[in-house]
């Protein structure tokens, strides 16, 4: 498997499309035509059909979660970059080049959104969850001293976000792994950190499942949902 800033890659148009259909092809059962709005980013294929994640993450949820945010943000950023030099750059490159930049926010704004939500699809799985095995194990145990403390310090960032963000496994310069949050569309990437996980805290991710109880939906996305084999290949050496 493709680390996944080469999975990304392949969302360019003009390069993408043979490529896009193999992976469509890949997951079966997700039965998903690649919708390709005007512009340069298309909506990626989920790596799993909308329902894969129930009863953690209901069909509905991932439906308007996936169907309508993220959709929105990708047609957003099309708009948002039309007639502009921006068409030409990779999504990261794009996200890059206007981090913290006042007079373009929203193509910040929608373009970060865009992948970080690519992100997160992969950063979950069906039966996923619990404690890793293999190298990113090792990480792990390195960085936060065992399973437990890295799940109270990943569940403590994505509760105490104020407000809508992201919390995230990173690996830092160090090659250390570390535990961030990001407010709103911000994003450890914009800064050239390597990200490995993240769960989406904004309330759209989990409020039709859990209301507002944000602590019961983090607790149940790292012990049911998280996609370790994702988090492995993302790692530096
Ligand atoms: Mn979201």
């Amino acid at each position: 498997m493709h680390p996944f800033p080469r999975v990304s890659m392949t969302r360019r148009r003009l390069i993408g499309t043979a490529l896009a259909a193999g992976s469509l092809a890949s997951v079966s059962g997700a039965g998903r035509p690649l919708a390709q709005a005007s512009g340069p980013f298309a909506l990626p294929p989920l790596p799993y059909p909308e329902d894969a994640l129930a009863p953690v993450i209901s069909g509905t949820t991932i439906g308007f979660h996936y169907g309508k945010h993220h959709r929105a943000y990708v047609d957003n950023l099309n708009k948002a970059i039309e007639g502009s030099d921006l068409v030409h750059k990779s999504l990261e490159d794009i996200v890059k080049a206007t981090a913290g930049d006042p007079a373009r926010v929203a193509v910040f704004n929608n373009a970060a959104q865009d992948w970080n939500h690519t992100f997160y699809w992969s950063s979950m799985r069906p039966n996923g969850g619990g404690a890793p095995t293999g190298p990113i194990a090792d990480h792990i145990k390195d960085s936060f001293g065992d399973y437990a403390k890295f799940h109270q310090e990943f569940a403590t960032a994505a509760v105490t976000q104020f407000g809508s963000g992201w919390a995230w496994l990173v690996q830092d310069q160090d090659k250390k792994l570390k535990v961030v949050k990001t407010a709103n569309a911000d994003t450890p990437m914009a800064r050239g950190v390597t990200c490995l996980l993240t769960c989406d805290v904004w309330e759209h991710a989990y409020y039709l499942d859990y209301q507002n109880r944000r602590p019961d939906y983090v607790n149940a996305w790292l012990d049911k949902l998280v996609n370790w084999d994702f988090a492995a290949r993302q790692l530096g050496t």
